[in-house]
């Protein structure tokens, strides 16, 4: 026996897994996780699979980075953990005036101050409530959000309630708070007038309640976990002017494209449009421990200070035991130390270009129905041949020493932001080689 079989046996045991059926879990022969290197990850067998999706599209840096293992190790020499509640630290001071130094400029309000959260369904968890208390404290009580249909913002209650991906948000529906689902600029089915069709649908939804919407809530450019579903910045623009209109917060979940994988720091810099309120994670510490915030524009912060004449407090009682956890900042300062120091949004935009390039001839094979891409965020959509198509695809480029997951049909490639141009070359042609054997 393997030891990966025996670790696999062990594994059924014992563990209940993420987004896991666990009647195939041994029969789709699991990888095992030993350790990694750069963009590889290598079993408990010693076999090598180059990560196309940098872990959960955290790993921006590839793994095992010198300066963030220096910088979590030189912290925990220091200070492990200390909370954030009454106390503070200086490493999460120094990561919010980095975050804040960074945010995306343009047409809205500067993002000034940082909220962290522990991941990326915390964070929107969080801006959703600052956005309904922000409300209350500024007006009335404005209980709905508005969402994208096929939105994915996360698995706590409240970022299921603005998610509109059915397989995954369903079953849950009766446990919901109200929101109205606008469709995708993204979605395909609605022909080539998608993204007008989306503006007008969202126009008409907060012409008819925009006095009962608090904030609009969207992932800006690109819906990735609703299957790479890229749409036109002009959406973003339409979406801002309709919040300042009707008195109601912007959200933009960045929590997968922020940190550059776009090609940008920010999504939102294609667009030009800054948000009230930005949620971010994966990538913020390379993906090397647990950290989200969420940016918020000085007057949503300002609207939670005690004014003279209160009768309720206006603070936002809402906060985790490992808020801001010292680590993770130290981490983080460490990403984005090197993400300066080597230009690695201009990397991400150069391997984006060549990605572009090298699939280029699979957009005319006829088993590919579509490509989408922003940046290193690839949706590769394959023709459905039985069950599971894009899982199958994902077995046969893994039988090829390459690790990639799909959303359905469509295979996603999110690799390191740094990927090599030979790592780069044997990514897509394993894609290629396995497309052709599943179809
Ligand atoms: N928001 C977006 C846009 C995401 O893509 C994800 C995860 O994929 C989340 C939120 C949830 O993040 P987490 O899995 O860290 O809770």
């Amino acid at each position: 026996m393997t030891a990966s079989a025996a670790w696999t046996a062990r594994d059924a045991a014992a563990v209940w897994h993420p987004f896991t059926q666990h009647s195939t879990w041994t029969g789709d022969r699991p990888v095992v996780v030993d350790r990694a290197e750069g963009p590889w990850l290598i079993d408990v067998d010693g076999r090598r699979y180059l990560d196309g999706v940098s872990s959960l599209w955290t790993t921006t840096l590839g793994h095992g980075h010198p300066d963030i293992n220096a910088a979590i190790t030189a912290q925990l020499a220091k200070l492990d953990h200390s909370t954030f509640l009454g106390t503070t630290h200086t490493p999460g001071i120094e990561l919010s005036e980095a975050l804040i130094a960074l945010a995306p400029k343009g047409n809205g309000p500067e993002l000034t101050k940082v909220f962290y959260a522990g991941d990326g369904s915390s964070a929107v968890e969080a801006a959703l409530k600052i956005a309904y208390q922000y409300s209350t404290q500024t007006g009335h009580s404005r209980p709905k959000f508005v969402r994208l249909d096929q939105a994915y913002h996360g698995d706590t209650l409240g970022a299921v309630a603005v998610g509109g991906h059915d397989l995954f948000h369903q079953a849950y529906k009766p446990l919901l708070l109200d929101t109205i689902g606008v469709p995708s600029p993204g979605d395909r089915a609605l022909g080539p007038d998608r993204n007008a069709i989306a503006e007008a649908a969202l126009r008409s939804v907060m012409g008819e309640h925009g006095a009962q919407v608090c904030a609009i809530i969207v992932e800006p450019m690109i819906q990735g976990a609703a299957g790479m579903l890229d749409y036109d910045a002009q959406f973003l623009r339409t979406a801002r002017e309709l919040a300042d209109a009707h008195g109601a917060l912007l959200i933009f979940d960045e929590v997968a494209t922020g940190f550059a994988r776009t090609g940008r720091m920010w999504a939102a810099e294609h667009a030009g449009v800054t948000p009230d309120l930005l949620t971010c994670g994966k990538g913020i510490t390379g993906g090397y421990l647990p950290l989200s915030a969420v940016l918020a524009a000085e007057h949503v912060y300002e609207a939670f200070l005690t004014r003279p004449g209160d009768s309720a407090p206006r603070t936002f009682f809402h906060g985790h035991t490992y808020t801001a956890n010292p680590l993770c900042c130290a981490a983080a300062l460490a990403n984005l130390r090197v993400m300066g120091e080597q230009d690695v949004t201009g990397q991400a935009a150069r391997l984006g270009e060549r990605l572009a390039k090298l699939l280029e001839p699979l957009g005319s094979n006829d088993n590919v129905l579509e490509i989408r891409q922003l940046g290193t965020m690839i949706g590769v959509e394959v023709a459905p041949v039985g069950d599971r198509t894009g899982f199958a695809v994902c077995q046969a480029a893994r039988d090829r020493g390459v690790w990639l997951r799909p959303l359905g049909n469509t295979v996603v490639l999110m690799p390191p932001l740094t990927l090599g141009d030979d790592e780069t070359d044997l990514l897509v042609n394993a894609l290629a080689e396995a497309i052709d054997e599943v179809a």
